[in-house]
Formats: C-alpha cells, sequence, structure tokens
C-alpha cells in the first residue's frame, strides 16, 4: 500500500472507531506528538486535572483535616473496587496503596509465610526485573530457593515443593500474555499458589481473576490505567485467603482499630489487613479518574480494539520494516499478546533516540535491541501508528539514526 492510501485507510478506521471520543479526555498538547509509551506511563485526563484543583483548592485547603471523614479515608477501597471490574475479583477482594513492588513483596511473603513446608518459589526469566529482586530479596529472609526458569518450562518446575509461582500475566518485553487460567490450575494442582503481575494487562485487556480462581494479584496504576506518574497500585488477595494470610508489614492502617491507638497489633478483618499506612489521598484521586475513564469504555471494546491495532502494526511491520532488518519480537497471535509490540533491531537503541529527538516519535527502548510501541487503545489512533511507522522507515532510511551513541543513560 502507498503511503497515501496508508494514512487515508487510517483515518478511515479512526472515523468509525466506536471509542474514538475517548481521546478527547485526555491532554493532548501537540497532535503531532506521536506517544506510544502509555503503557511506561499513560496520559493526563483532563478531568484528573479538575479532580486534582478540587482536591488540594476545596478539600484540603477549605476542609483540612475534616477531608479524611468526608470522602478521603474510604478511597482505596472505592478505587479498589472499580479495578475489581476490570480484573474480575469482588469490590472486597482489592485494594489501591503503596507501589506495586511493595505489594509484591506484601502478598509474595504472606503467600510463602502460609506455605511453610514448602522450600521453592518459580518464576521466569520473562518477568519484570523488581519482581525478580524482590523475590530474591524474599528467600534471601526466608530462606527459601528461587528458581528463574524459561517461559517454556514453568509447567516442568513446579513440584510438590513449590511454594509460591509468580508471574507477569503479560511480560513488559515482548507482550507475551500468560494463560491465567492454566498456569494458576497447574500450580494449584501441585498445592501451590500463585500470585500474578498485572502491571501490563489490566485496562488492556479483560482479565478474570476470580473465574480463574487465582488466589493473590498486584498491578500497576500509571500505565494503562492513567493514574499519574508513581500513581498508588493495587492489590487482589481472593476472599477465602484474606484471614489466612498475614500482612509482613504492620502498619496502623491494617490494623484492626487504627484509631484505637491500642499497642498491640490486631489484624484488620478482610482485605483491610494489607494496607500499611495513611492512603496517598492526591495520588489516589487522580487513579480514580483514570478508572472511570477505563469503566466508561469498557474493558472488552477496549481489548477489541488494542487487538485490532496491534494487527495492523505488525501487519505495517511486515510490509514497511521488515525488509529494513526489524523483527517482529512480539508473538504474532494476538491470543498470546498483550497491547504492545516490541520491534528488534541491531540498531535499536539509537533508532530509539532518534525518533524522539527528530521525528517525534516516543516509544520505549528496552535492553537489548527492542523497540517498544505500546497501544493505549482508549487514546491511540489508527492514524497515529501509521504515521508512527512511517517515521520509523524514514528514520532507517535516511541514516539520521547513525549519529546517536549506542549506549543507554536514565530513564527510558
Ligand atoms: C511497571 C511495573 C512495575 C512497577 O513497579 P513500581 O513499584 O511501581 O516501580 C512492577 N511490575 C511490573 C511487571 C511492571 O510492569
Amino acid at each position: 500500500m502507498n503511503q497515501e492510501l496508508l494514512l487515508e485507510f487510517a483515518h478511515f478506521k479512526d472515523s468509525v472507531d466506536p471509542l474514538g471520543a475517548f481521546r478527547d479526555e485526555f491532554v493532548i498538547e501537540d497532535p503531532d506528538l506521536i506517544y506510544l509509551d502509555g503503557n511506561s506511563l499513560g496520559r493526563l485526563p483532563k478531568r484528573s486535572i479538575k479532580r486534582m484543583r478540587d482536591l488540594v483548592e476545596v478539600q484540603w485547603g477549605g476542609r483540612l483535616v475534616r477531608g479524611w471523614g468526608e470522602d478521603w479515608i474510604d478511597l482505596p477501597n472505592r478505587i479498589g473496587a472499580k479495578i475489581a471490574k476490570l480484573i474480575g475479583a469482588s469490590s472486597d477482594e482489592v485494594l489501591v496503596c503503596d507501589s506495586t513492588s511493595v505489594n509484591f513483596f506484601k502478598l509474595a511473603m504472606a503467600a510463602l509465610e502460609f506455605q511453610k513446608g514448602r522450600s521453592e518459589i518459580v518464576t521466569d526469566s520473562a518477568n519484570f526485573p523488581s519482581d525478580v529482586y524482590l523475590l530474591q530479596g524474599c528467600a534471601k529472609q526466608t530462606g527459601h530457593t528461587l528458581h528463574v526458569c524459561e517461559p517454556e518450562q514453568i509447567g516442568e518446575k513446579l513440584g510438590p515443593n513449590t511454594a509460591l509461582l509468580t508471574l507477569s500475566h503479560v511480560s513488559f518485553k515482548s507482550g507475551h500474555l500468560h494463560s491465567m487460567r492454566d498456569l494458576t490450575a497447574k500450580a494449584q494442582a501441585c498445592g501451590a499458589r500463585v500470585l500474578w503481575d498485572l502491571s501490563h494487562s489490566v485496562g488492556a485487556l479483560p482479565i478474570e481473576l476470580n473465574a480463574c480462581h487465582a488466589d493473590l494479584a498486584v498491578g500497576c496504576t500509571y500505565k494503562y490505567l492513567n493514574g499519574g506518574p508513581g500513581a498508588p497500585a493495587f492489590l487482589y488477595v481472593r476472599r477465602d485467603l484474606q484471614e489466612k494470610l498475614l500482612n509482613p508489614i504492620w502498619g496502623w492502617f491494617g490494623q484492626t482499630n487504627p484509631f484505637g491507638f491500642s499497642l498491640d497489633y490486631q489484624p484488620a478483618a478482610g482485605i483491610q489487613r494489607f494496607m500499611v499506612g495513611t492512603p496517598p489521598v492526591l495520588s489516589l484521586a487522580a487513579v480514580e479518574c483514570g478508572v472511570d475513564l477505563m469503566l466508561e469504555a469498557g474493558i472488552e471494546q477496549l481489548r477489541a480494539k488494542s487487538v485490532e491495532q496491534t494487527e495492523f502494526l505488525i501487519e505495517l511491520w511486515r510490509q514497511l520494516l521488515q525488509p529494513l532488518g526489524f523483527s517482529l519480537n512480539s508473538p504474532a497471535s494476538s491470543s498470546d499478546r498483550g497491547s504492545h509490540i516490541s520491534l528488534g533491531h541491531p540498531n535499536a537503541f539509537q533508532i530509539d533516540q532518534c525518533l524522539i529527538e527528530e521525528m517525534k516519535v516516543i516509544p520505549d527502548f528496552r535492553h537489548p535491541d527492542n523497540i517498544r510501541l505500546g497501544v493505549t487503545p482508549i487514546s491511540t489512533t489508527f492514524f497515529v501508528l501509521a504515521e508512527a511507522m512511517l517515521r520509523i522507515k524514514k528514520t532507517v532510511d535516511s541514516g539520521a539514526y547513525k549519529k546517536y551513541p549506542t549506549v543507554a543513560k536514565g530513564v527510558t
């Protein structure tokens, strides 16, 4: 397809997109800047600006400490209940608190303590490094042995000694989507517990925690959920496990009566025991705006558009970029894939820098040679995807990337 026809086709797809109107819910300062990193930091919803302003000026400024009783104290549970709808959980099984890393530690340690007598932890090499570091730290503290296996070997690694299996539902690098249903069943058949990290799947595809009988999960809110930089994360504990597990961090918000000021820790009933300290109200409010948008758009519709858009990218890769030496480092079938596409190229790091500096395209670079293109279906248009692929082609055709350094530094 020539360039003109391609862009015309993309425009047509956008004109019949049932989610098209949602793009206007977001701040898009420069329409010519192509943003394909919404799976690292989601865009700013316009309604979050209004909400933050009200929160700071009216609630904090005017209501002061009275704000806690009026709205603030319920935010972790209220937003948790909304996220529950996106991940197939019940409203009393999800809390928004702390960071993904801290929640991961809390639930991993709780599961290991509960699974006493079993000595092994299993994860795969596609997992996010922070999760693997946390597991290394857990293993050091508890004496468990950590196995980091290849994704294809997970089944063989599970056995009567497995205490915990933990995986990223969608891999941050390749976008590979694990089968939550199959792996949960396999692990539970061995008597193991499973902790899922949903950071790269929540808000991008429907998740069925309850239907898969998942034990535990954590996830991030500043990626597809558009909660803002460093926004508090969420955790899920299946209801029947809540009373059996103990939070390893005993803070007053996880105590049965925080404002009783007793000097003895009594874990709160239910999901509440997985809280630690005072909720970050400003950040929580922004998370609620992002989650509301997801619920309004509908997770099934978001997934349908995401699948169409990642397929569109793969088709354009085949036509435009494969001949230039790019490889597809993501699963070819959408049923095995989340909402991003990784393209490999020997000069990926230089190309990435050139795209950002000169071509007004912001993808993400992932070591060692991946250019990651994140599709956030709530705000990404087909036109933007077509234009991005044309600009990547131009970057390579012109050789403009060659002047950029080959070694990474800082946040990417
Ligand atoms: C983004 C991400 C995190 C982020 O953890 P933080 O504690 O917010 O830094 C954790 N795990 C996975 C799989 C992620 O993709």
